[in-house]
């Protein structure tokens, strides 16, 4: 018997596979799949503790509760510049990776093409599949991860119905710039096509790199989809509490797939999400310094291996060329680098073939997270000081 042809096409994510791998080592760190290892803010807690000691136990409304979406809309026109109507363009989802798939069903049809920036978060590629749109993707060069403007001119067609942005980017730390997004909203008119963006990693911005929303462009406002979530700036992965902010057309599209595939997300947590996104600027302000603190201490234990870190500009993860130590430990490439690591060093990882569409693309780059608290990143350096070096630091 046939099962389905298109979850035939994709394997399952090696991001989550490494934290299994990690758990089986006992001992080992991981800085495999990015979540963080130290607690949420309290008073985010309390109001969710609060709100099942009061009996939220049933169904919220499909689309969020109301306190929650119209947190999320004061929130967005603060830090976004987006004005969103909280009964008209705000779904609740569960955790962004829903948003991400109820918005490609929302808005694909049969045929459609879907661009992507490579390397990618793993999920973009069966989000497509599963959506039933093929995916096209424009590769980032390192060091700045920068992309041809003249490919993705190329590259967008008749057959063209989206481009995701994940800006901050996961997983090279990209901080897209204007004029990179003024370009890609230019081909999204000329077009006629959705800027579906990610940016669950806005506040996490290092070296005064500023954080904007494709949305906020008045000619975008109808053809962007902007997904978030408070997992990474509030250190609540788990909760899965995420939302999509549309137009009212889109929307009405978005909130039927979100029906009929979760009917909603945790209603006590969308209390505590409320609460989370009333915090003051100091919250933020104390995040981005903190991620600054633990991106600079596990780049320069990174830089005294023979792995080569690229500094992010953003997001919590550091890529980093690789091709040296694999060589040094006669290993063939990232996928076996990865598991070599947690088995000899004690260090999880994630291979930067599952950034790629071609395995082959990533088979020298690796990537380690660093939202972890200064003890796990002091442990860290004491492991990696077990690697060797034997070339020098090329400085990137
Ligand atoms: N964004 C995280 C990462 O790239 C993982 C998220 C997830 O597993 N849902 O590691």
């Amino acid at each position: 018997m046939d099962l389905s042809k298109i979850t035939e096409q994709f394997t399952e994510s090696i991001i989550r596979d490494m934290t299994r791998v990690a758990l089986e080592h006992p001992g080992s760190i991981n800085l495999a799949q990015g979540f963080p290892d130290f607690p949420a803010p309290e008073s985010i807690k309390q109001a969710a503790i609060e709100a099942i000691n009061k009996d939220m136990n049933q169904y919220a409304v499909t689309w969020g509760t109301a306190p929650l979406r119209e947190a999320i809309a004061a929130k967005t026109l603060r830090h976004n510049h987006i004005k969103a109507d909280p009964h008209k363009n705000i779904t609740v989802t569960c955790g962004a990776t829903e948003g991400m798939m109820a918005s490609l069903r929302a808005i694909i049809n049969p045929g459609d093409e879907i661009i992507i920036f490579e390397p990618f978060y793993e999920n973009y590629g069966p989000d497509c599949l599963l959506s039933g749109a093929t995916p096209r993707y424009i590769r980032f060069s390192p060091p700045d991860w920068s992309f041809d403007f003249n490919e993705l001119e190329r590259i967008f067609n008749a057959k063209t119905k989206a481009i995701i942005i994940n800006t901050p980017n996961n997983p090279t730390g990209k901080v897209f710039s204007e004029k990179e997004l003024r370009f890609i909203a230019g081909l999204c008119i000329k077009n006629d096509a959705i800027a579906v963006t990610d940016e669950i990693y806005e506040h996490i911005l290092f070296d005064g790199h500023r954080h904007l929303s494709i949305a906020s462009f008045p000619e975008m406002e109808e053809r962007s989809i902007t997904i978030n979530s408070i997992s990474k700036t509030y250190s609540l992965t788990g909760w899965r509490v995420g939302w999509v902010i549309a137009s009212d057309r889109i929307t009405r599209e978005i909130r039927k797939v979100h029906d009929f595939l979760t009917v909603g997300a945790a209603a006590p947590l969308q209390a505590g999400a409320a609460f989370a996104l009333s915090l003051g600027e100091d919250y933020y302000r104390w995040l981005t310094e903190f991620y600054q603190n633990a991106r600079d201490t596990l780049c320069s234990s990174l830089q005294e291996t023979d792995l080569h870190p690229y500094k992010p500009a953003g997001a919590y993860y550091i890529m980093c060329e690789c091709a040296d130590l694999i060589r040094q430990y006669k290993l063939q490439n990232s996928l076996e680098l990865a598991f070599f690591l947690v088995k000899s060093i004690g260090i999880a990882t994630v291979p930067g073939s599952s950034f790629y569409s071609n395995p082959r693309y990533g088979q020298f780059i690796i990537r380690f997270c660093f939202c972890k608290n200064p003890e796990t990143l002091q442990k860290a350096q004491t492991y990696l000081s077990k690697i060797p070096k034997a070339t020098p630091d090329r400085g990137i």
